[in-house]
């Protein structure tokens, strides 16, 4: 069969479960095999089904060697250390890889941009939709124009979600710093207990609440002396992500080797 061949990474997880619907929706893509750990509860399963498709005769295998021989594409929403990993195996081999795992130590994202310089076309983003890439460029404007304004970022998922802030979240974090033109590493405050003194000027706060099964909420605010701004984007399900990831991968399989951002699909980037 034609078509982008594509490798699904985390295939039992929730993001696998709405990438794998997702090329199923969408035509030029053809799902090539679907990866997850061999303890996984998915394991040996149909990809189709687990997606809640009819079956598509594609058992998820944890085989990644034989997954990816003749493939052209892998979508990985799984974990840290298990991207660092796949784009090990994804740049000899020249492959798109689409990374929308999130919570990478600095030294996991080094090696991710090592990959990107052996071969593989990388896209990594901390949210594939497009309304947040758009939340995103609102809120470096913003950050710009109100200089002077504190930044708060809230955000909220689902009781599962196991690093925190989100990925989103620090992508917003980023893109208020952008703003201001300062670094985010050193003027982000993640954590607040105790007695913690006041605001310190020009810093950007993070809270994070989890319950229940909120796929991702994510309020920039802007206070300012007797006024605020909150910039919000709610995610309604995850198929806005999925579809943003099979986006950037038929985006990515045009470019030469390298790491791109969402802002590069979409246009964004200056
Ligand atoms: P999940 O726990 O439901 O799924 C993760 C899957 O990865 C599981 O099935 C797990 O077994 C699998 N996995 C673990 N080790 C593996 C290995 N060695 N090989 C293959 N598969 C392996 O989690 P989720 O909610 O689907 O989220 C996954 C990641 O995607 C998280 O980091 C989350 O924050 C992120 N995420 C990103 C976006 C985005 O737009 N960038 C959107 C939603 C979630």
């Amino acid at each position: 069969m034609s078509g982008l061949k594509v490798v699904v990474a985390g295939a039992g997880g929730r993001m696998g479960a709405a990438v794998i619907a997702a090329i199923a929706a969408t035509p030029g893509l053809v799902l090539h095999a679907a990866l997850d750990r061999h303890d996984s509860p998915g394991s040996g399963k149909d990809a189709g089904q687990l997606a809640g498709l009819l079956p598509l005769a594609i058992p998820v295998t944890s085989d990644s060697e034989a997954a990816l021989a003749g493939a052209d594409a892998l979508i990985d929403f799984t974990a840290p250390a298990v991207s660092v990993h796949f784009a090990e195996l994804a740049a000899p081999r020249g492959l798109v890889h689409v990374i929308g795992t999130t919570g990478f130590t600095p030294e996991e994202d080094w090696s991710i941009a090592k990959a990107g310089q052996a071969g593989a076309r990388i896209v990594k983003s901390g949210n594939f939709s497009l309304g947040v890439n758009v939340l995103a460029g609102l809120v470096q404007q913003a950050s710009k124009m109100l200089a002077d304004y504190d930044i708060e970022i809230v955000e909220m998922h689902h009781n599962r979600k196991v690093d925190a802030p989100s990925g989103t979240a620090l992508l917003l974090g980023q893109a208020a710093a952008e703003g201001r033109n300062v670094d985010l590493a050193t003027h982000s405050v993640r954590v607040r207990d105790g007695h913690t003194g006041a605001r310190v000027n020009g810093t950007i706060g993070f809270a994070s609440l989890r319950g229940g099964t909120v796929v991702g909420e994510h309020t920039v605010l802007l206070a300012g002396p007797s006024e605020r701004i909150e910039l919000t984007h709610r995610a309604e399900n995850r198929s806005i992500f999925a579809h943003g990831a099979l986006h950037a991968a038929v985006w990515a399989n045009r470019q030469p080797p390298g790491l791109y951002g969402m802002a590069d699909v979409l246009g964004f980037a200056e």
